[in-house]
Order: structure tokens, then C-alpha cells, then sequence
């Protein structure tokens, strides 16, 4: 069962701090070992990646077939059924559709002092993509990465993709083929983040890693990072639903083990003006648990992280969730929009009850790859913007560096930097005869 709280109950603030609290991820301490594959992979390249494949993928296989061959992939992706071709077709069209909006624009304006000023966006060159594929298959996750990238302008976009066992999975072929990823490796784990960062024979290096893994890939992620840009470290799934008691309470359960089904580590949270609402979704909850294929995960997560939060109105609900600052945020009440403009911190919020947070994370448009761990305070979901750099840009004309040019003389003479007003001060001297 999950916790039940209310905000009319005497100790609601310490109980509602735990839950925020709750330290879900099990961080086991895979630094060393990471640090030690990154090592290896920098000083022997190809034979280092091939050895961890084969240790950890049970995987024996020579250099030349780390990347796979055009032949390789067409033939996996010739098993995908005519279904599920259309289906990543329309997944794939509808988030190219909805990225291609977030382009940002150049901007370049002459101001009052004749200082001509701008910046303009450009693509990385290269961007390597990171597959999980350990234990699942996510060809939704290559869609999600890969066309921002494409979108973005990325030239050279290199895809790794563990296949322990030597077993392909057909839609990430697919999906890759569809999303227009350019190289696929074979190689998985913190040894494919070492050679996308370091290159090695066969790899050439990336300028920017993205894509969620499991610890490994999370360690390796953050300590290259510097040498390669990173996307973020993607902690374990969460959920929070704001209903009122007009709702099916099935569907609300339905939604919150969509994410519970994630990951032990997920968490599904309810926050309803309704507590005989709140208990009906428990119940639905509890019967949905009996037959869920992934019952055991989900029904975990929803015992030691879930929990249901009755407030005395929506104002309340918007404030808690502002705290909560969830990865994903359902409003399902009777105007979501009034709702959505009271609240600051949420990765990607869904509208209404006609829309499950599942629609989100295959063929709604908006990115699935989202802030965790209430870092949507401060960050949000993978976009367009992930693949772009801003370059800055400035022209003075003489009037202009006659206008605001002593004052940068006068700033370097405080800071002791002779060079620098001396720049200035020669141009100026020049220009005042
Ligand atoms: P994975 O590809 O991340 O990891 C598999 C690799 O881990 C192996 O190839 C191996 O190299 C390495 N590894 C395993 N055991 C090791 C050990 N003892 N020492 C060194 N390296 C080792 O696949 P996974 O394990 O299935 O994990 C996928 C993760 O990605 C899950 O946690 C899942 O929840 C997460 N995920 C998140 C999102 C998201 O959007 N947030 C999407 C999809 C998946």
C-alpha cells in the first residue's frame, strides 16, 4: 500500500518531506570500476572494447564487426512487422514535427550606440547516442534522441547499443534507420561511452554524448564530461497526478503504474481534492497489480515510494507540486489549463484526461528524455537546444568604440590588465587624431 496523506493532518509537512526525501536510487559505488574501463579504453582502444564486450555482453566478436554493417541492419529490419514500421514512422514524423518548432533564430541589431550585436546558433558536429540495452529494448528512447539531433543539423550521429548475446533488437534498428542515426556500434556499457568520448580505431570521437543507461553508463557519462558534452543523468522515472473525483479511477491507476512499471526505484504519486477518490485509484491500483505482466516492479515501486495526498483545493495541489517539482505531471481536472499556468516546476505536464503521460513518452511530439529527481527546478527535457551552440557576435564602428570604449579602458585599469585598455586606448588615440 502507499502512504495516504492530507494536508489537514497535523504532522502533513514532515510527512510530506519524507516523500520528497525518499532516497530512491540504489547508487552502488561503480565509480572505481568505471574509472578504470575509461582508463582501459583510452590506452588500448579497439582490444579494450572488444575484451568488456565480451565479458559483459558475452559477446566474442573482432573489430570490424563492432559497427554495424548496412547488410546487418536491414536484415533485422526486415522482421519488423508492417504495424510496428508505422507506428515508429508516426512517432517519428510527429517529434521531427514538434522539435522543428523549437529551432531558435539568429539575431544580429545595430543599438543606440552603433555597436552591432548578436548571436547565431550552430550545430555540434558529432553526437553519439547512448542505447540501453542490457536488459530491454527502447526504440522510443532512439526516436527521442536522434531526431533532435538530425533536426538540430548534427552531421555525424553515432549510435552504440549493447546486443548481449549477440541478439539485435529489430525496432532499434529500425527506429535508428528511421530517425537517420549514421553509425551503429554493437558495444554498450561505460567502454561504448570511453570510445564515443576518446575514439578508437574504429570509433571516432563525438563532441556530445546522449541517452540514458543504467549506472555504468552514468558514471562513465559524468566523468568524461568536459572532454564531450553530456545531455543529463536521467534517474529513475516519477509521475505525479493532480485529479479531481471526476475521473475514472481507473485510468488514474492505470497512469500511475505506467511509471511504477518503470523501475523499483519509480515513483507514482497522487494528489487529489477528493480522499474518497484517492481511495478508490488505491483500489483500482490493487486490482491492476493482480494481472500486470510487470507486477512486481510496479507493485514495489508503489509500496515503498508511492503515495496518495488529499488537499483542501487546487491552489494547494499547485503549490505541492511546485515542491515535488515532477518528471512528469497529469492534470486531470476540469480546466488543466487554468491549473497549468499556477505551476512553475514540472519537466513536461499533460492536459486533461483524455491525455496518459504513456502518449508523451511514444507519439505525443515533446521529448520523453526529462528532467528526474526534482531537477526540473532548474533544467528541462531534451530539445533541439541540447545539439546547438550559440556563438555570440559583435561589430563596433568607430562611433560606437568612441561611444563605450573609455569605460572598458577605465574597467581593465581596475583589473590590472594593461593589455586589455591598451587595445582600446590605441584605437581610440587613432580615432581622435
Ligand atoms: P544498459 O545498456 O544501460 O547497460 C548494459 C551495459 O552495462 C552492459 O553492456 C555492460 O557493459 C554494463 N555492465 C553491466 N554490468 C556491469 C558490471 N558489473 N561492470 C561493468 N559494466 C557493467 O542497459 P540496462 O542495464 O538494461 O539499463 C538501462 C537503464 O536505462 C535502466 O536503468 C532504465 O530504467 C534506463 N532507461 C531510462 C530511460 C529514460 O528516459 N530515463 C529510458 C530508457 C531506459
Amino acid at each position: 500500500m502507499p502512504q495516504f496523506l492530507s494536508t489537514t493532518d497535523a504532522d502533513f509537512e514532515q510527512r510530506f518531506s519524507a516523500v520528497l526525501a525518499a532516497k530512491r536510487e540504489d547508487s552502488p559505488d561503480v565509480d572505481d570500476v568505471v574509472s578504470g574501463i575509461i582508463a582501459d579504453v583510452r590506452a588500448r582502444g579497439d582490444v579494450a572494447v572488444l575484451e568488456l564486450t565480451a565479458k559483459f555482453d558475452r559477446m566474442q566478436i573482432d573489430a570490424d564487426q563492432i559497427r554495424l554493417s548496412d547488410a546487418e541492419i536491414d536484415a533485422e529490419i526486415a522482421k519488423v512487422s508492417d504495424e510496428e514500421q508505422h507506428a515508429l514512422e508516426l512517432a517519428a514524423e510527429r517529434i521531427r514535427a514538434y522539435h522543428t518548432r523549437q529551432m531558435p533564430s539568429d539575431e544580429m541589431w545595430t543599438d543606440p550606440d552603433g555597436a552591432t550585436l548578436g548571436w547565431r546558433w550552430t550545430p555540434v558536429s558529432a553526437a553519439g547516442l547512448y542505447v540501453p540495452g542490457g536488459l530491454a529494448s527502447y526504440p522510443s528512447s532512439v526516436l527521442m534522441n536522434a531526431v533532435p539531433a538530425k533536426v538540430a543539423g548534427v552531421e555525424r550521429l553515432a549510435m552504440v547499443v549493447p546486443t548481449p548475446d549477440g541478439i539485435i533488437n529489430p525496432l532499434v534498428m529500425m527506429a535508428a534507420r528511421v530517425a537517420g542515426v549514421d553509425e551503429v556500434y554493437r558495444i554498450g556499457g561505460a567502454q561504448a561511452v570511453a570510445a564515443l568520448a576518446y575514439g578508437t580505431e574504429t570509433i571516432a570521437p563525438v563532441d556530445k554524448i546522449t541517452g540514458p543507461g543504467n549506472a555504468f553508463v552514468a558514471a562513465a557519462k559524468r566523468r568524461v564530461f568536459g572532454k564531450v558534452g553530456i545531455d543529463m543523468i536521467a534517474g529513475p522515472s516519477e509521475i505525479l497526478v493532480i485529479a479531481d473525483g471526476d475521473n475514472d479511477a481507473d485510468w488514474i491507476a492505470l497512469d500511475l503504474m505506467s511509471q511504477a512499471e518503470h523501475d523499483e526505484s519509480a515513483q507514482s504519486l497522487l494528489i487529489t481534492t477528493d480522499a474518497a477518490f484517492g481511495q478508490a485509484v488505491a483500489d483500482a491500483v490493487t486490482v491492476r497489480l493482480e494481472t500486470l505482466e510487470r507486477r512486481e516492479i510496479a507493485g514495489a515501486s508503489w509500496r515503498d515510494f508511492g503515495a496518495i495526498i488529499t488537499v483542501r483545493d487546487l491552489d494547494e495541489a499547485a503549490r505541492l507540486c511546485d515542491r515535488i517539482a515532477p518528471e512528469h505531471l497529469e492534470l486531470c481536472v476540469a480546466d488543466p489549463e487554468a491549473l497549468s499556468d499556477k505551476i512553475t516546476h514540472a519537466g513536461a505536464i499533460f492536459l486533461g484526461q483524455w491525455t496518459p503521460e504513456a502518449i508523451g513518452d511514444y507519439v505525443g511530439g515533446p521529448n520523453h528524455v526529462l528532467p528526474t529527481a526534482r531537477s526540473a527546478r532548474f533544467s528541462s527535457g531534451l530539445s533541439v537546444l541540447d545539439f546547438l551552440k550559440r556563438t555570440t557576435l559583435a561589430k563596433m564602428s568607430p562611433e560606437a568604440l568612441r561611444a563605450i570604449g573609455p569605460a572598458a579602458e577605465v574597467l581593465a585599469t581596475s583589473e590590472s590588465l594593461e593589455a586589455h585598455g591598451l587595445s582600446v586606448t590605441a584605437r581610440l588615440r587613432k580615432l581622435n587624431g
